[in-house]
């Protein structure tokens, strides 16, 4: 929504050619900041898939933290720092996710001047939180509401709604994409909730990499198990391989899973010590690659649910 394009574009090739650096706005981005579309930045490829879903072409997206990588710890790239500077509106998750570790997302918006619940917003705003184990403050939130299909539809909700407060000609858009992707997801949820009522209760137990399934496992009345409870914590030490092989051999659980965007390494270790199969990868804090399955937060949700459902049904 700049109308400084040009001289953006001259600027950036006379830094581009003095330091020969990558990193400087290429030809299509001072583009895109010409038009009068709504920049958005988001800070992970979940929200930007819901972003994409409910606001089309109508806005200039860029999603910080690459499909496949883990978003709890990220360094930006001068691109990000770019993209943020000229962003009309940021979506984060929020709850100890971009937030905590070394809080990334925190130090990204301080250095930008940005202004939260102005410049930049938590999809997960209205959330019934869940907190890492005996924990209950402030900064030891478990941040993988989404796994949970009712709060991803809050997100959605989030996201049209701000989508709208900042680009008003088109709200009438969003809310109406929003309609048709609340409905998607509703249906989803309720196809996996009779799914997994039908498994035996004695296989009831999702074991993956991180303890991400804790809104999951609420949602659809599956305890679950891990090796390390968050990823900003030490990752696959012995003593938590060794505990969780301990768990298991308690168990009549079939199947394990590994999530797409951590080391498996932890978890095949799991699996020979216990002799449980890893039936399935499953996206925990990241869509797929696109063009492969997975490849949206609908299709993520949808393959985790008939992958665990089926893993489990064993
Ligand atoms: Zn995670």
């Amino acid at each position: 929504m700049k109308k400084r394009g040009r001289n953006i574009a001259v600027f950036g090739s006379l830094i581009c050619l003095a330091l020969m650096l990558g990193g400087c706005a290429s030809k299509a981005e001072t583009n895109e900041a010409s038009d009068d579309k709504l920049n958005v930045v988001v800070t992970n490829s979940i929200l930007a898939d819901m972003t994409k879903t409910i606001a089309g072409d109508k806005i200039n997206l860029h999603s910080i933290v690459p499909v496949g990588k883990d978003p709890h710890e990220y360094e930006p790239l001068s691109v990000d720092v770019q993209k943020v500077s000229r962003a009309d509106v940021i979506f984060y998750n929020g709850i100890n996710l971009e937030t905590g570790g070394n809080a990334w997302f925190t130090k990204l918006m301080k250095n930008a001047n940005k202004v939260k619940d102005q410049d930049y917003f938590a999809a997960s705003d209205g959330v019934e939180v869940i907190y890492l184990e005996g924990q209950g403050e402030e900064g030891k939130e478990d941040p993988h509401a989404w796994l949970n299909l009712e709060n991803g539809i809050i997100y959605a909700q989030n996201i049209a709604k701000q989508l709208g407060e900042k680009d008003k000609k088109n709200q009438a858009y969003y809310n109406q994409q929003l309609a048709t992707y609340v409905e998607k997801l509703t249906a989803l949820d309720e196809e996996a909730k009779k799914k997994f009522d039908a498994i035996p209760e004695n296989k009831k137990l999702i074991v993956t990499s991180e303890g991400c399934f804790k809104y999951f496992s609420k949602a659809y009345q599956i305890p679950s198990a891990y090796i390390w409870e968050i990823n900003t914590e030490e990752e696959g030490t012995p003593d938590q391989i060794s505990s969780l092989v301990r768990t298991l051999r308690q168990s009549d659980v079939p199947a394990l899973f590994v999530e797409s965007s951590v080391d498996d390494r932890p978890m095949r270790t799991i699996s020979k010590d216990t002799g449980i199969p890893i039936y399935a990868k499953i996206f925990t804090d990241s869509v797929a690659e696109k063009g492969e399955d997975g490849d949206s937060y609908y299709a993520m949700m949808k393959w985790n649910l008939d992958k665990i459902a089926s893993g489990l049904a064993q």
